[in-house]
């Protein structure tokens, strides 16, 4: 920001200003750091100015041209994602060093009031004689194909620098390390993808990057991100879309619809044996961490549900339709918030394997920083209502069955077993709970509402699928997670094939 130190002081220093974000020069980032220190302020410091810009063999270079000199030398390069570092496919490597210079030769520089103006002065005369200073090193170590002045005229008295590209700019030279915070543009070629990321995620100085391809973008966010993502890009329920100000690119109405989840509840009983709830106590917790240093053994090697068994709510079906898992902690989750108990207890927890309800997952504005809306519809079915209850009851058979029913010395939640159906349905609907297995809000299909084709191709949309569990119609009989993993490998060969 501007101002000198005196400004960006008094913001730091702000009792309104909670957290502080920094990215410019050493020297400035110090002070931050010292003032922030002195009001016990957290810091997060961005080394910008180097991020890559990589351009593949099959990219529209005239595209890529605009973008890469503009991004590069816009705000005459001091800009912390400036994209400054060129990384050029070999293949069209001579075609594309023509184009940058050409482009960065027609950037106009000059009074930053002018409409036609693309970059003004860099900021102080030290940065215009350091920058200057670069550029003649670096003449001496690359190729300088557009620039390489201070501008004279009537600009002579201001920090003018023009527009400076240099090509056959070597990976590791101080022109291709070095942030200039400048007007410069540093030019490499690659010869394939593993060498333009080495040489892309070879420098301190990065904040992004930058792509030009022919390729297809996949979308991977997850079953409550990516319809997020999408609905944001203005693809969705056109309606909704622009109710939210959001231009619409394909009207989908399915994205963010058709949200399933295992939906169930937990029970726990207080047991004679020691189980995590007596086991991890502070000091215990030192031991458990000082095992698991030394020897990798013991209870923090070990994952939450210990078990799974899956059953069937009534003998003609021909598959399981509930899932019990099995905790060694007696917890509760009234409200939603996990809570462990004092004493050593179990949990069982049984799941809906096949729900009915569908939920939906949608934006409260365009804001792309806002958190997706989730809606699921846990118990949104009666056919699910009454599998959970089934699932309950089920669990508590198997705390009276024998063995474990003689390890069984109390009720810890519920305090006390409900015993009417209705009993059952109050209990159920105060406590179910997810899954952690979110599927469907980016169906696959082929009908109107579908969001991807069985290719997992955008419908509308060129070049764009999703892969995540975001895509499957139907929740699967277990967890997803192996599921998802496999859908991916098929998306991947689906991606070569083309
Ligand atoms: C607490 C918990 C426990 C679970 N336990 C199990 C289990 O024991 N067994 C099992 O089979 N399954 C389990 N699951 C489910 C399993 O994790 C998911 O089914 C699986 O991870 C889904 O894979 P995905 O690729 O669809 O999404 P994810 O694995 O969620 O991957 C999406 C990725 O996208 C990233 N992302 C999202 N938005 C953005 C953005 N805007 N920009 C950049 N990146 C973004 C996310 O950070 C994330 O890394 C569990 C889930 C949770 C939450």
């Amino acid at each position: 920001m501007p101002g000198e130190a005196e400004a960006g002081e008094a913001l730091v220093a702000h009792p309104d200003v909670g957290k502080v974000t920094f990215t410019g020069g050493k020297g400035v980032a110090r002070r931050v750091m010292a003032t922030a220190a002195a009001c016990l302020k957290p810091v997060a410091l961005g080394l910008g100015g180097k991020s890559a810009n990589l351009v593949f063999e099959d990219a529209d270079l005239e595209a890529a041209a605009v973008q890469a000199v503009y991004g590069a030398l816009g705000l005459s390069g001091q800009g912390c994602v400036n994209p400054t570092r060129l990384l050029l496919h070999r293949k069209r490597y001579d075609e594309m060093v023509a184009r940058a210079a050409a482009v960065a030769a027609n950037m106009k520089v000059g009074d930053p009031f002018d409409q036609d103006t693309v970059a003004g002065p860099v900021i102080c005369q030290a940065a215009c004689d350091r920058i200057l200073g670069i550029i003649e090193q670096a003449r001496r170590e690359a190729r300088l194909i557009a620039g390489g002045e201070r501008l004279q005229g009537e600009l002579g008295d201001g920090f003018f620098i023009q527009p400076n590209v240099f090509a056959d700019v070597q990976p590791g030279s101080a022109l291709e390390q070095n942030e200039v915070f400048g007007p410069v543009l540093s030019i490499t070629p690659f010869a394939d993808d593993a060498q333009a990321l080495a040489i892309a995620n070879g420098t301190r100085y990065g904040l992004g990057a930058y792509l030009h391809t022919n390729g297809e973008v996949v979308l991977s966010g997850g079953a409550i991100a990516s319809p997020g993502v999408l609905l944001r890009s203005g693809i969705g329920a056109g309606a909704d879309l622009s109710a939210l100000g959001i231009d619409v690119v394909a009207d989908l109405p399915g994205v963010g619809s058709n949200v399933q989840e295992h939906c169930g509840v937990s029970q726990s009983r207080q047991i004679d044996v020691p189980t995590y709830n007596t086991m991890v106590g502070p000091l215990r917790l030192a031991g458990h961490l000082l095992q698991h240093a030394t020897v990798k053994k013991g209870i923090l090697t070990s994952i939450a549900v210990h078990a799974m068994a899956y059953a069937r709510s009534s003998p003609e079906l021909s598959e399981p339709d509930i899932a019990m898992s099995f905790l060694p902690l007696a917890i509760g989750f009234v409200g939603g918030h996990p809570a462990m108990a004092k004493q050593a207890g179990i949990t069982i927890g049984s799941q809906v394997l096949r729900p009915h309800g569908r939920g939906r997952i949608s934006l409260k504005d365009r804001d792309p920083l806002s958190k997706p809306v989730i809606k699921h519809a846990l118990l949104g079915d009666p056919r699910d209502l009454e599998l959970t209850i089934k699932g309950s009851r089920l669990v508590t058979r198997v705390f009276a069955a024998a063995p474990l029913a003689k390890h069984v010395i109390g009720d810890h939640e519920p305090a006390s077993l409900p015993e009417s159906e209705s009993a059952w349905e109050a209990y159920v609907r105060q406590r179910v709970g997810i899954g952690y297995h979110p599927v469907g809000s980016c169906r696959m299909g082929t009908d109107d509402m579908a969001v991807v084709d069985p290719q997992l191709r955008v419908r509308g949309v060129e070049r764009l699928r999703v892969v995540d569990a975001s895509v499957m119609p139907n929740i699967i009989s277990g967890n997803t997670n192996a599921a998802t993993i496999a859908l991916a490998e098929k998306a991947a060969e689906l991606i070569v094939a083309g």
